[in-house]
């Protein structure tokens, strides 16, 4: 249930336990009073100020020393006054202060409530809001550099630009539906062909970001493939830098798949070597080679590898996401346009883990956080909205029906960036957000 925003509320903001500094924050109407009667001093500057205060807890230590920060709304995260006491995260002490607050006329906030007043006095939509949460969930530096990107306006500025263009683009036709027998127009075919064409461009896009989202949750996953005796798990133990693949002159001496974690560039790379491709002459090595076709339908990228002097098996491999590189290169010079590597000498090796970052990145790009997955039905919708009113503008079908698939097509949009929400939304959303953000 979304509690009365009019109510100031109260939380401790920073990690709870022991520490250096604790942050208590307050946000609404009365947060100011509230902690003037917690400090016992007075808070009357209009601008961002520090004050310098004690809270008096005879209960405890006696005098607790405090530095008072003052945000006077609409200037503030949250829109309203907003005040943060900063003190020892002594957890004890922590309690005493927050109590004091909430005696003081404070109430307690519930998890993410200072970030919904914040969308709900407009200085986030939704799409931002929620990414302050996968800021604070961030695991990886690549993770953190997604949310921000989102938290920038990565995803919103462009979906309001949309909306805006197709408000105007829906007010010039139904303009046009009061003139109906007189066939007057207010924008011609043309334009608005090249208008809902954009539209479509931009919402394909963001469902290919949305389906690129699950991929950035794990690993990039690279599938080295190629022929038996290609230098595959000498590469492979190379770069893991492990002995875990067995080496041998024996073609076929890697009979499943192994499995490799590497971090490079603050990238997770799952890298993964298979059996050979080849012919199975065996029934072990046909069901490995299986695994291996397997492991290559799951790959981010196959990395095709060729010996140094033998020709590319490029045709076994069916995916549009390889590399091929060159092994061996101790031994000879590889083919014109093959990186060249060599698992004995270590040459070449990292400038294949840079293109794999590389690769990696490129994959990634652009952030979504992954709350945003819920935003998957609307895109689809507002694709199918889009595209009928794409074919009845074609067509040239009564404007009716166009101005019916654009109203749909904005209710799409309305709702993934929280120009339209429900209480049930807003509560699933914040929710998993933690208490004091
Ligand atoms: P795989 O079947 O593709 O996994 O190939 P292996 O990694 O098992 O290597 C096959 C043979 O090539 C082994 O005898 C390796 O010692 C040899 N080999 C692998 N990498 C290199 C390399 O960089 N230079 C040289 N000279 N020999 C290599």
């Amino acid at each position: 249930m979304v509690l009365d925003p009019e109510q100031t509320i109260v939380a401790l903001s920073s990690a709870p336990g022991p520490g250096a500094r604790a942050i208590i924050r307050l946000s609404g109407t009365d947060a100011r009073s509230v902690v003037e009667r917690v400090c016992r001093c007075s808070l009357s500057s209009e601008q961002r100020h520090v004050f310098e205060a004690e809270i008096s807890l005879p209960e405890a230590t006696g005098c607790l020393p405090a530095d008072l920060y003052i945000w006077p709304g609409p200037r503030s995260y949250t829109g309203q006054d907003v005040v943060e006491i900063h003190t020892l995260s002594c957890p004890p002490l922590v309690d005493l202060v927050v109590a004091k607050c909430l005696q003081a006329g404070a109430r307690a906030a519930q998890p993410g409530e200072f970030t919904l007043h914040a969308f709900l006095a407009g200085k986030l939509d939704l799409t931002r809001a929620e990414a302050v949460q996968a800021v604070i969930d961030a695991g990886s530096r690549d993770e953190l550099k997604q949310a921000l990107g989102q938290l920038a306006g990565g995803v919103a500025r462009p979906l309001h630009e949309l909306r805006e263009d197709l408000l105007n683009l829906l007010a010039d036709v139904e303009a046009g539906l009061d003139f109906g027998e007189e066939d007057i127009r207010f924008v011609k075919q043309d334009e608005m062909l090249h208008r809902i064409t954009k539209g479509l461009a931009l919402i394909t896009l963001l469902k290919k970001q949305l389906e690129q989202r699950s991929v950035g949750q794990r690993p990039f996953r690279v599938v080295m493939v190629g022929k038996p005796n290609a230098g595959k798990s000498s590469l492979f133990n190379a770069l893991a830098g492990t002995a875990a693949a067995i080496v041998s002159a024996e073609p076929g001496t890697t009979r499943d798949y192994l499995v490799r974690r590497l971090e490079v560039q603050g990238i997770a790379i799952e890298l993964v070597d298979t059996a050979g491709l080849r012919k199975g002459v065996n029934s072990i090595e046909e069901t490995a080679q299986g695994l291996s076709r397997e492991q290559a339908e799951k790959a981010d990228l196959l990395l095709c590898c060729v010996e140094t002097g033998t020709e590319a098996e490029m045709n076994l491999v069916t995916s549009p996401d390889s590399d091929a590189i060159a092994t061996k290169c101790d031994l000879g010079k590889p083919g014109p346009g093959l990186p060249a590597t060599s698992a004995l000498t270590g040459e070449g090796l990292p400038e294949l883990k840079a293109l794999l970052a590389e690769r990696a990145r490129a994959h990634m790009r652009p952030a979504l956080a992954p709350s945003l997955s819920r935003c998957r039905h609307h895109v689809e919708r507002c694709l199918d909205c889009l595209r009928r009113a794409h074919a009845e503008v074609l067509e040239e079908d009564p404007p009716e029906l166009v101005a019916l698939e654009l109203r749909s097509a904005l209710e799409e949009l309305g709702e993934m960036v929280g120009a339209v929400y429900t209480n049930d939304l807003l509560d699933r959303i914040f929710s998993r957000f933690c208490i004091g953000k």
